[in-house]
């Protein structure tokens, strides 16, 4: 009798067992599927960032930012190769957007890549937004800013680990803020 008992007890634990780790796969699988959402956000601008978008008229825009910011942010140009203000600039702190102010890069995934612009293997989660470029008989994928569309740059896939992916972005399009050592 006692050992009967025992044996319902162990096939019912086990039984248990195997129904959390049902859930746990089901989390699991889940989860993954978000992720892959969440890097597969080319063109895709969701409901929540859209209502948190900055909207000004171009003729604001005009106001607010200098000729080279407004070429570069609003009318999506290039800074020249080596020239920028940012390319060899390696201090600690936040890249911030030239158009709205919101932090885009952290100067930890700065990097020297010889390219002529400022280049970054990383984001700040959610800061930028990935769109088709088919532009100048290129294919390439732009960079703007989540908040006020304001365009940044490109990215490519030849940057380091961890990420493998090089963003590539004007000086002008950016505001250096310093990491304050208190
Ligand atoms: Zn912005």
């Amino acid at each position: 009798m006692e050992k009967k008992y025992l044996l319902i007890r162990l096939i019912s634990t086990i039984y248990n067992y195997k129904k959390i780790f049902f859930i746990i796969m089901m989390f699991a699988y889940v989860y993954s599927c978000q992720l892959r959402i969440n890097k597969n956000q080319i063109g895709s601008s969701n409901q929540n960032i859209s209502q948190k978008k900055m909207k000004k008229t171009e003729t604001e825009w005009q106001r607010i930012l200098s000729d080279q910011e407004y070429k570069i942010l609003r009318e999506k140009g290039t800074e020249r190769a080596f020239t920028g203000k940012y390319d060899g600039h390696f201090q600690e702190g936040i890249y911030n957007c030239a158009g709205c102010g919101s932090q885009l890069f952290e100067s930890e995934t700065k990097y020297r890549s010889g390219c002529g612009w400022p280049a970054f293997y990383d984001a700040i989660p959610g800061a930028v937004e990935e769109h088709e470029d088919n532009s100048l008989g290129m294919q390439r994928v732009e960079i703007t800013c989540s908040k006020c569309d304001g365009h940044l740059g490109h990215v490519f896939n030849d940057g380091p680990e961890p990420t493998g992916v090089r963003y590539c972005i004007n000086s002008v399009s950016m505001d250096f803020d310093k990491k304050d050592n208190e």
